[in-house]
């Protein structure tokens, strides 16, 4: 007679550009589903905060990759690391092939967790989970997301014309999708859920159809 194998961790990997609403539909998926969330996001965003603090340039890649290996998760509550700066910073760091590497453990024991995990980010379906049951590739356009952030600044009271929003993203696009190590793409395995036209309850009922026709698979 063999052993019952253990279910697989039901993970779920949720990718896609800056303020598409992956965040929030990441979050969402967690508490419908019960399972523990991790914003990857956020480590990247520790990275180039502790780059800044210490004064290094963030464009110095040795410091960076000096950096990733000690900087320590609990040091950075969440308000220090939300701002516009720090996601430009964020994507500049992310860009360094020792980063990802340092960063790339904590992210696979997270989506370990016996029961599974959501996670999101750029690279969850592609690099960190790639066998993850369920992946999602949640976009919008440029113009969307520009007023979703620019309306998330607004009530952060950052004053940013949406011009200069809309710039940023059309360059963190660029630079998120044109990095040679662990670019912004869909998995092959991926549904891509384009949000521009969609409220954020509409956007999960369509995640969650998603996900229940690959549980059922
Ligand atoms: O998701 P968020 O905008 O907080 O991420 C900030 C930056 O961190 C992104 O622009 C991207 O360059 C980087 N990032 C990444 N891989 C992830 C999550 C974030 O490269 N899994």
């Amino acid at each position: 007679m063999s052993a019952a194998r253990a279910p697989r961790p039901f993970v779920i990997a949720v990718d896609g550009p800056a303020a598409s609403g992956k965040g929030t539909m990441a979050r969402r998926l967690a508490a419908h589903y019960g399972l523990p969330y991790l914003d990857t996001g956020l480590l990247y965003r520790m990275v180039a905060r502790a780059m800044l603090d210490a004064g290094h340039d963030i464009r110095d890649a040795e410091a960076a990759a000096q950096i990733v290996e000690s900087f320590d998760e609990a040091a950075f509550p969440e308000e220090r690391l939300r701002g516009r700066e720090i996601g430009e910073a964020a994507s500049v760091v992310a860009a360094v092939p020792a980063v990802r590497a340092g960063l790339l453990a904590r992210q696979r024991r997270f989506a370990s967790q016996p029961g599974g995990a959501v996670l999101d980010g750029r690279d969850i379906g592609t690099v960190i989970c790639p066998d993850a049951p369920a992946k999602l590739f949640v976009t919008a356009t440029p113009e969307v997301r520009a007023a979703r952030r620019h309306k998330e600044l607004i009530g952060r009271g950052e004053a940013v014309p949406f011009d200069g929003i809309l710039a940023d993203i059309r360059r963190r696009d660029a630079r998120d999708s044109g990095r040679s190590d662990a670019p912004l793409k869909a998995a092959d395995d991926a549904v891509t859920l384009d949000t521009s036209a969609l409220t954020v309850e509409e956007a999960l009922a369509a995640a969650i159809g998603i996900i229940e026709t690959r549980r059922a698979a």
